[in-house]
């Protein structure tokens, strides 16, 4: 099955009870038994849930994976997948970082005698040398978040198979449809479905996934013992915004590749950060491993002030100030005062993070009407 018929039909059949196309939405805790243990596969909901099985048949296929396993956020996947190890471990992990990742790791994490190592990734070729005989996991995230780097996949997935680490890919910005980390050499794949799989700003979920059946043991027993679960009702949202996934996708990504272009050459933009520019610096490697280049953009102005990026903000009407991306309508943010805002500014800076910086999640509205939203903004400021 191609991926445009995947996303409507993998893992997904009428409903056995009704014949209901759609997969129901299985709002139930428990489920009636013939004797103690003789059951249908359902005992109890936190374990196992027809709707959330649906959705985990359908990530999976999406992904080329043998397992899904849903929690109730992209974090709380993410703390499922650091549970797979013990104190002595050391994980490296990608410098640009989600920052609730981040804190994830450092904070929630930081008396559990897990050491995470905050590494520059751009340079595959210079991981291997920070690799320790402890070293158990490699996590990053590409393209990077607000700045557009692009990791080299295939290089760090051989340093990992080399070295005989785990390979964890955040996939979020990129969704299987730009981007297939385990054609790569990843182990494990995360999502934040909240963003472009849900796709319509209406759920908080996360996955996690991978091919070893010892690695989905463990995720699955996390998944129920700890109990992070996504109810019925998201995941009935999940595989319904993931039906739409390929075409939003691609209009995601024609629209951001003309506010990048239209951005460019502006006279009051300094910097364009969008992968798809052949002067990119790692253009060639987005070329390689990914689809197309993304529905998030980012550019700094001539006038780099904090200021000057929190007016292009409020100048926007379609482009509406807000948290989050990856939803079929557009949003501005400013990460100097937003996302990094607890970052100290010279570390800021060397990360790309100008003071004027602007993100944009860049939705599927007709992009007439998106560019002038932006030229207005830029007219004011
Ligand atoms: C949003 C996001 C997360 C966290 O996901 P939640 O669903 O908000 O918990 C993790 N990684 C990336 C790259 C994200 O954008």
């Amino acid at each position: 099955m191609k991926f445009g018929t995947k996303v409507i039909h993998a893992g997904l059949q009428p409903d056995p009870a009704t014949g209901a196309i759609m997969t129901p939405i299985y709002q139930t805790t428990t489920y009636v038994q013939d004797a103690p243990h003789v059951h249908k596969g359902y005992a109890y909901g936190r374990t196992h849930n027809p709707t959330r099985t649906a959705l985990q048949n359908n990530l999976a296929a999406l992904e080329n994976a043998k397992y899904a396993v849903c929690f109730s956020s992209g974090m709380a996947a993410a703390d499922a997948v650091i549970r797979l190890f013990k104190p002595g471990d050391d994980i490296l992990v990608s410098a640009d970082l989600y920052g609730g990742t981040y804190r994830l790791f450092t904070q929630s994490f930081a008396d559990f005698g897990i050491q995470f190592r905050f590494v520059n990734m751009n340079d595959a070729t210079s991981i291997e040398q920070h690799i320790l005989p402890n070293t158990k996991m490699l996590w990053l995230e590409t393209p990077s978040n607000p700045t557009l780097r692009i990791i080299d996949l295939a290089a760090v997935g051989n340093i990992c198979k080399k070295q005989q680490i785990l390979f964890c890919v955040d996939n979020t910005f990129a969704t299987p449809y730009l981007q297939q980390p385990f054609n790569f050499g990843a182990d494990l794949i995360v999502h934040s479905a909240t963003k472009y799989l849900g796709g319509h700003s209406d759920v908080i979920l996360g996955a996690v996934l991978c091919n070893e059946e010892a690695l989905h043991k463990k995720l699955a027993f996390t998944q129920n013992a700890v109990g992070a679960i996504p109810s019925p009702m998201e995941c009935f949202l999940a595989l319904r915004g993931i039906k739409t996934l390929k075409v939003r996708m691609a209009a995601h990504c024609e629209n951001a590749a003309a506010i990048a272009n239209y951005l460019q050459q502006h006279p009051k933009v300094a910097q364009v950060n969008w992968p798809g520019f052949s002067h990119h610096p790692n253009h060639a490697i987005a070329k390689q491993q990914m689809r197309n280049f993304g529905g998030v953009v980012s550019f700094s102005l001539k006038e780099d002030t904090l200021a000057a990026g929190l007016k292009m903000l409020s100048n926007t009407h379609l482009f509406a100030l807000a948290e989050s991306l990856g939803g079929v309508e557009s949003l501005i943010g400013h990460p100097a005062s937003m996302t990094h805002a607890a970052i100290p500014k010279a570390d800021r800076l060397k990360m790309g993070v100008f003071d004027s910086l602007v993100r944009l999640s860049i939705g599927i509205e007709d992009a007439e009407d998106l560019l002038a939203d932006l030229e207005r903004g830029l007219d004011l400021i």
